[in-house]
């Protein structure tokens, strides 16, 4: 099966430059896009042809960081007594909320995620999962829920120690389970929450696999503090001694609480860094300042919300207060992502993951300006259409391979079910 979209106005996603003319589209993970100046003389059978009638085509988002076991606390009901800062924020919500989920809520979870991500332009989700209560079997509930929307996916379970040694065991279970399958990450809560024998068994389990950690760096302060009085060592010097900066598949989520010398560090280490603006904001951990590592920055919205765009333009205005930013600076971090899987060989990324945008702008469009369009002008109202390996996801703002309301009715369903477990 291929597609042929006629009539297209191509943004090329790293260097700008605008094509009229028409695509063609090859399914499956490995398929090619190709762009066409006329159209071919003989179509084959197989070929569907939409005419995008000059839509603009560019290539779909990658979300860098996600949690979607979170999605169903949107709106849940919140602790008598508001969280006094970010560890009590872990304690008092995100800790009870995980524990009290089971495959069914994570199922649901992983629908509408997926489903609401597919709709807003991504293509690719790199999510980091906790549920200590229903471990096993939560990572390939994730994936086929992914699947069934279209969605491609690297997932992790989030190990950790902070629910004792047997959900620990498990968590690397799960984890090594699900590696000999698929290609995935080998995910940790964050330094302070993880001994030094589960830091060592979880990057033995990453080089046996030659993947990479996933973990949370430095999002609040306590990070540091926590894990020097636990463990003696800040958190980014137990990585390095474990050899998680070495990988070049590790991600690094945050990387607040960083000395420039830290930052350096990192810069020449092949981890990659995901910023995540508007949950630090949320939980007042502080802001993200890039400069250092500017070229492994990419982006995520680590459980908040579905949206990349939006995510691009909170890292771009409050960046604009606190580091070297421009248009230009949070496109390329909104890119990143797609270095990171295809420097890494991982599938689900290739050039057959295109986005139709139906943007209609009051001024010209060209190459210099575009990043300010996309700043200032596009959301993802704009996103008519989406193409994942080669197969339209989304059609005119609606998922086309599961029925929406249904989604939704589902995860209403389990979002009633887990708030009455808080
Ligand atoms: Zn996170």
């Amino acid at each position: 099966m291929a597609l042929l979209l006629k009539n297209v106005r191509y943004l090329d996603w790293y260097n700008f430059s605008i094509v009229e003319g028409h695509v063609w589209v090859e399914e499956g993970v490995k398929g090619k896009m190709q762009i066409l100046e006329n159209l071919p003389d003989e179509i084959a059978p197989d070929t569907e042809v939409v005419d995008l009638q000059y839509k603009w085509l560019t290539k779909s988002w990658v979300n860098g960081h996600h949690h979607i076991y979170s999605t169903l606390a949107r709106g849940m009901p919140m602790p008598e007594k508001t969280p006094e800062n970010f560890t009590e924020i872990l304690q008092k919500i995100w800790w009870k909320v995980d524990k009290a989920l089971d495959l069914k809520m994570i199922e649901a979870s992983a629908m509408f995620a997926a489903m609401d991500a597919a709709k807003r332009g991504t293509t690719f989700i790199i999510d980091h999962h906790s549920s200590p209560n229903a471990i096993f079997d939560s990572l390939d509930t994730i994936a086929q829920a992914f699947e069934r929307v279209g969605v491609g996916h690297l997932l992790c379970y989030e190990i950790s120690d902070r629910d004792g040694l047997d959900k620990r065991d498990e968590g690397l279970d799960e984890t090594r389970n699900y590696l000999k399958y698929h290609n995935a990450l080998v995910g940790l809560h964050a330094s302070f929450t993880v001994s030094d024998e589960t830091l060592e068994r979880a990057t033995e389990l990453a080089g046996e696999f030659d993947t990479g950690i996933h973990i949370h760096l430095a999002e609040d302060a306590a990070d540091r503090s926590e894990s020097i009085r636990k463990y003696g060592a800040a958190p980014l010097e137990r990585l390095q001694k474990y050899g998680v900066l070495d990988m070049p598949k590790s991600i690094l989520g945050h990387a607040i609480h960083l000395t420039e010398e830290e930052k350096k560090t990192i810069a020449q280490s092949k981890a990659w860094i995901v910023q995540n603006m508007e949950s630090n904001l949320n939980n007042k951990v502080g802001v993200f300042q890039g400069d250092l590592f500017e070229n492994k920055v990419f982006l995520g919205t680590d459980g908040m919300h579905n949206d990349m765009l939006r995510s691009a333009q909170a890292a771009y205005f409050t960046g604009l207060n606190h580091e070297e930013m421009s248009p230009v600076k949070a496109y390329a971090r909104l890119r990143a992502a797609h270095w990171y899987l295809s420097n890494n060989h991982l599938e689900g990324d290739g050039s057959n993951n295109l986005l139709v945008l139906d943007y209609e702008s009051p001024t010209p469009v060209h190459p210099m300006n575009f990043p300010a369009h996309f700043i200032y002008g596009m959301d993802s109202t704009h996103i008519d259409s989406v193409i994942a390996n080669g197969r339209f996801i989304v059609r005119h703002g609606k998922a086309v391979n599961v029925d929406e309301k249904e989604v939704v009715a589902k995860a209403q369903e389990q979002a009633l079910r887990l708030w009455a477990k808080l």
